[in-house]
């Protein structure tokens, strides 16, 4: 597929209004071909009206049209995995291989989301039959469904530039919702950012929907995202990236003359409580499994663990052994972008003046943009002392604690801001401690893993990427899983309503035996 470096609006190109950009390849430090188009406000605006134009026909398709739209993006996806891929690794400094799995998750999301709108439970059909006899005062008809919010604003992650990008599971969720998306494209991967734009342009085309359903653009500074949450179409937002940049499109949804929901994932160090008998037991083991996922993606992943805590006692050398081989033996591999890469050095600096101490570094940078793995380690007391410790380096890096009783460890957890996941590793003699810690972790978390780490995530019904304040704006919704459509919708009662005129899930010969709630009850009738 040629690039052609265009914003992509509805079925349009749309050249340069705002100056271009290269991407650069993070491991050569060298541009890379075409040049990319900056758009502006303008452009902002044109794409949010065609997504407008879009809504009432694209909301209106029946779950096997949706469906089947979601589907074709999904073939496109396959179809593209290979070129992708290697264009994605030139820009991000990730390994092909990995990338191609990467687009592989992303075609299976769409899929998913195809079967959850076929399903129609997302819906949320509930029907409360009229009671003419009831007294003291007959009782009308009432059918709610949940349908699209309207227009959406979708901010791709720098991180993984396919699954949390253009075609990652804020798009494929929010069109399963029945929304327009405008992508606000990522600079750190502007070529795969327009190879997956033309995926879903193509797909919109080839099912017969309006050009608006879907657009992609870019902007050379915080305007074009500022147009875009400002824009009084665009009904819902999603972003993944830092605290700053979630907080500030936040707040700014907020302050317009009608407010908007946003939903930010922004930071998390998910961390791992070790308990006594599991160190004992198998402490080398669990460092070694920590160490392995902590420098997963160069560490550059949400759901990486970043703080490992531990009562000083048996196991707990072994353990500290066994992380500081893992990180020693990691060579340095290229960060995301010269600017996570700033950010990363900056912030391992401000950790060791923190007084965190350096136990272990890996090998030595070759490339300008490679991240040193390295491990710092603190004792429980600091910790307490000090609550910037607990914050985010994003990065090939991870803190030890070492605490002093299970006391200590439980005041550490309550200090711990919201979080996408923590985990414990526990073993039987664990379960009372555990089941301790279970209420402090659950109000500051949106998962939590018991004997394994929280990354990889699977995406799936149960499965949640979400939590509290700041691992996300709004803890009662995730963005990972089939759940991430409630994102999208609201409920719409619709009383004393003629069979004629009711939405497709409310009817009363319920044609697409979807469940639903009949005065309470779940039934398919
Ligand atoms: P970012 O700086 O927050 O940017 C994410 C996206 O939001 C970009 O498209 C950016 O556009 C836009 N944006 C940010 N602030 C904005 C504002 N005030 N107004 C309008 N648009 C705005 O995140 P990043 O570039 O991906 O990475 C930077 C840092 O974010 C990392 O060092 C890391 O700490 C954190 N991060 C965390 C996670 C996680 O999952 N926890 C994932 C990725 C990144 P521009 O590029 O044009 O500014």
């Amino acid at each position: 597929m040629k690039l052609t470096g265009n914003l992509l609006i509805g079925a349009e190109e749309v050249g340069a209004t705002a100056g271009v950009m290269k991407a650069l390849n993070p491991a050569t430090n060298v541009e890379i071909e075409p040049a990319f188009a900056f758009g502006g406000s303008a452009e902002v605006d044109f794409a949010v009206q065609l997504a407008d134009d879009a809504f009432d026909s694209y909301n209106a398709t029946s779950l096997d049209e949706r469906a089947a739209f979601l589907e074709r993006i999904a073939d496109g996806l396959d179809a593209i995995a290979p070129e992708l891929a290697q264009r994605t690794s030139l820009e991000t400094g990730l390994p092909a291989a990995q990338l191609e799995a990467e687009t592989a998750k992303a075609a299976t999301q769409f899929r998913q989301f195809a079967t959850v709108v076929r399903q129609g439970r997302f819906r949320q059909a509930a029907i409360d039959p009229a009671q003419p006899e009831r007294q003291p005062r007959a009782r009308m008809d009432h059918r709610m469904q949940k349908i699209a919010l309207g227009p959406v604003a979708v901010f791709g992650a720098s991180n993984f530039p396919i699954s949390y990008s253009v075609a990652g599971g804020d798009t494929a969720s929010a069109l399963a919702a029945g929304c327009p998306v405008i992508v606000k494209a990522h600079n750190a991967h502007p070529g795969a950012s327009e190879l997956m734009g033309r995926v879903i342009q193509q797909a919109v085309k080839d099912s017969g929907l309006h050009e608006g359903v879907f657009s992609l653009v870019r902007g050379g500074g915080n305007e074009i995202g500022a147009a875009l949450v400002d824009h009084p179409l665009v009904k819902g937002v999603t972003f993944t990236g830092s605290e700053a940049g979630g907080m500030a499109l936040f707040q700014r949804a907020q302050q317009r003359p009608e407010p908007i929901p946003v939903f930010t994932e922004m930071t998390s160090v998910n961390p791992t409580f070790v308990l006594p008998a599991a160190l004992a037991a198998r402490g080398g083991a669990i460092g070694d499994g920590f160490g392995e996922r902590m420098l997963v993606n160069v560490g550059q992943a949400c759901l990486k663990p970043a703080i490992l805590l531990a009562v000083d006692g048996p196991g707990y050398i072994g353990l500290r052994q066994a992380l500081i081989a893992r990180v020693e033996a990691m060579h340095a591999r290229t960060m995301l972008t010269p600017g996570i890469w700033t950010a990363y050095r900056e912030n391992l600096e401000r950790r060791k003046n923190a007084g965190a101490e350096p136990i272990a570094a890996g090998g030595k940078a070759q490339g300008a943009w490679d991240g040193q793995a390295a491990l710092l380690e603190v004792d429980g007391a600091r910790m307490l002392e000090d609550p910037s410790l607990s914050e985010e380096v994003f990065g090939p890096v991870a803190l030890l604690v070492r605490v002093k009783d299970v006391e200590q460890l439980a005041e550490i957890a309550k200090q711990f801001r919201g979080q996408l996941s923590a985990t414990m590793q526990i073993d039987a003699d664990d379960y009372a401690l555990a089941a301790r810690l279970l209420p402090i972790l659950e109000r500051r978390t949106g998962r939590i893993v018991v004997n394994a780490f929280a990354h990889p995530q699977e995406v799936s019904y149960a499965s949640i990427h979400g939590g509290p304040f700041p691992a996300t704006s709004d803890s009662r919704f995730t963005s990972v899983g089939m759940t991430a459509i409630e994102r999208f919708l609201r409920p719409v009662c619709y009383q004393g309503f003629p069979d004629e005129l009711l939405p497709e899930a409310l009817k009363h010969d319920n044609p697409r035996g979807i469940w639903r709630l009949i005065d309470g009850e779940l039934s398919k009738d």
